[in-house]
């Protein structure tokens, strides 16, 4: 692997502790501990980060509550807006900081995690843009006498948004939209592998303007994140990360009756047909699963491909699969970077060498990356298993890494049960020219997004989120802001 020589660490990282963001201001963990931070293409000590605990949790939750309590949820549409507007122009003028650390905590390559300033701006200028149009209704009743009846959109209140690690700064910036626009607060709990972004995300929220209290950042483990979804005064999580953990937030969640949305886990079916473009295809098909080293909740894992042009379109995806670079993320001709830590390595090898005992065929990769400068790094060939079976575990479990099943069909109907029958439902793809056969699909397949003819399409002006066990509740689109505000009914007798 060529190794980046020139490359500056970034001024951040120059800080002696990460230390917690509450209050408008860093603050060390009430009991002094700190957990590490590593690059995953190294294996190098990259921080020392604050471990939050319950006590911490319960600070955060207090500033989050008086800062809600404050001037902030009435603030003017006009005012609110200047500060999200303030925000985007940060990320234009700011997100390659933002973007190095994702890429030397997570491992994406430096050349990706940049592309992400674009998407980061546009999300906070659409919220911006939706303060305005909250509104209320009029609403007719039938009541005796001379009754009016509106309703008043009000912020829920204190919000937790607990995410994980595989998109750290786009992920606190869609966390954070909504919850600026609604007049909300928010403590946020990065995930434990990457939780640099999010700090520094923080500050850059306090530059814009944004009041001290409404943007609070808890660094730690699961425990943090369950003392979040337990305190009584949270109003609402947002999650994002496995369904597991989802269910166990929707638990803790019922005990005070909090508002809850969950975008969880995938397997996703890229489905393609005998009469698809597939020169489009084949590149498609490979960064559907590749990209991000696999780690991406939508990752088109299950590849149905049509009997009479399987051979074919697996020869050439195969062979362009092996045109990818995977290296050191800091390098511009890289395209995959290692995956974020040695549990999520030894967890993807595991499915790997299980598949190889199966009647599954290895098509591509299979091994882990260890000579060349790949020793310290958590570095995974992309691997394709062709003529995989509906009921193999890798056709049917969660892998976030860059495995690739490959499975053949014949017919639409038998496509879509196939494609149909998992718990998951997060996204699709399919691949044809057929307008008929697009329309049936796109109606006959569970899943949260379908993209013909593309893959990974998003907008903020469009809703992603999951069906069945990938989760409930739309991130982006114009009712995402719906989830952080409360409908009251208010009645005026004017007898
Ligand atoms: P994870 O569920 O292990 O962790 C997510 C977050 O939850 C972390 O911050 C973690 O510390 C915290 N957590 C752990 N235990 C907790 C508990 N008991 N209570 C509260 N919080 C707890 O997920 P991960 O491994 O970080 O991320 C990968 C998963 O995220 C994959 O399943 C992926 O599909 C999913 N994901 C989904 C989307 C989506 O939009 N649907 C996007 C990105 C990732």
């Amino acid at each position: 692997m060529a190794r980046i020589e020139s490359f500056e660490m970034p001024e951040f990282l120059k800080r002696s502790e990460m230390k917690l963001y509450i209050d408008g201001r860093s603050i060390a963990a009430k009991s002094g501990k700190t957990f590490e931070t590593r690059n995953p293409a190294t294996g190098e000590l990259l921080a020392k980060i604050a471990e939050a605990d319950e006590s911490d949790v319960d600070i955060a939750v207090k500033s989050a509550r008086k800062a809600f309590d404050g001037p902030w949820r009435t603030m003017k549409p006009i005012e609110r807006q200047k500060i999200l507007l303030n925000l985007a122009n940060i990320m234009d003028a700011r997100y390659s900081e933002l973007a190095t650390l994702d890429t030397l905590e997570l491992g994406a390559p430096l050349s990706k995690t940049v592309l992400g300033k674009n998407r980061a701006a546009a999300l906070l200028r659409y919220y911006a843009g939706q303060i305005p149009l909250v509104r209320g209704d009029t609403l007719s009743n039938s009541a005796p006498g001379d009754v009016i009846s509106h309703t008043l959109k009000e912020p829920i209140g204190v919000v937790a948004a607990i995410n994980p690690w595989n998109g750290p700064a786009g992920m606190s910036v869609w966390k954070a939209g909504p919850v600026l626009a609604s007049g909300c607060t928010m403590i946020m709990k990065p995930s434990e592998e990457t939780s640099l972004s999010a700090l520094l995300f923080a500050e850059m929220c306090s530059e814009a303007g944004v009041p001290d209290g409404v943007i609070n950042v808890v660094t730690g483990h699961g425990a943090a994140g369950a003392a979040l979804s337990n305190h009584p005064d949270v109003d609402k999580i947002a999650f994002t990360g496995s369904t597991g953990v989802g269910v166990k937030i929707m638990q803790a969640a019922a005990t005070s009756m909090k508002r809850v949305s969950v975008e969880l886990g995938g397997k996703s079916p890229n489905i393609v047909f005998a009469d698809a473009n597939l020169d489009k295809a084949v590149p498609a098909a490979a960064r559907a699963v590749f990209a991000n080293s696999g780690q991406i909740c939508s990752a088109g894992t299950r590849l149905f491909v049509q009997s009479e042009i399987y051979d074919e379109f697996m020869e050439k995806l195969v062979a362009h699969t092996k045109t990818l670079i995977v290296g050191d993320p800091l390098d511009s001709d890289t395209h995959f970077g290692p995956v974020v830590s040695k549990l999520q390595l030894d967890k993807i090898m595991g499915y790997i060498e299980g598949a190889k005992n199966s009647s599954a065929k290895l098509l591509a990769g299979g091994h882990r990356m260890t000579s060349n400068g790949f020793e310290n790094g958590n570095f995974v060939e992309p691997t394709i298993f062709g003529d995989v079976e509906d009921d193999m575990v890798i056709a049917r479990e969660e892998i976030f890494g860059p495995v690739l099943s490959a499975l053949r069909f014949d017919t639409i109907e038998e496509v879509i049960e196939r494609a149909n029958n998992t718990n998951f439902g997060l996204a699709s793809a399919v691949w044809t020219r057929d307008l008929a056969t697009a329309h049936r699909m796109s109606r006959g397949i569970r899943a949260g997004s379908v993209w013909i003819n593309c893959y990974q399409m998003l907008d903020p002006n469009v809703p992603f989120g999951g069906y069945k066990m990938s989760g409930f509740g739309r991130e982006s689109g114009p009712h995402h802001i719906d989830d952080y505000l409360e409908t009251k009914a208010v009645w005026i007798d004017l007898d």
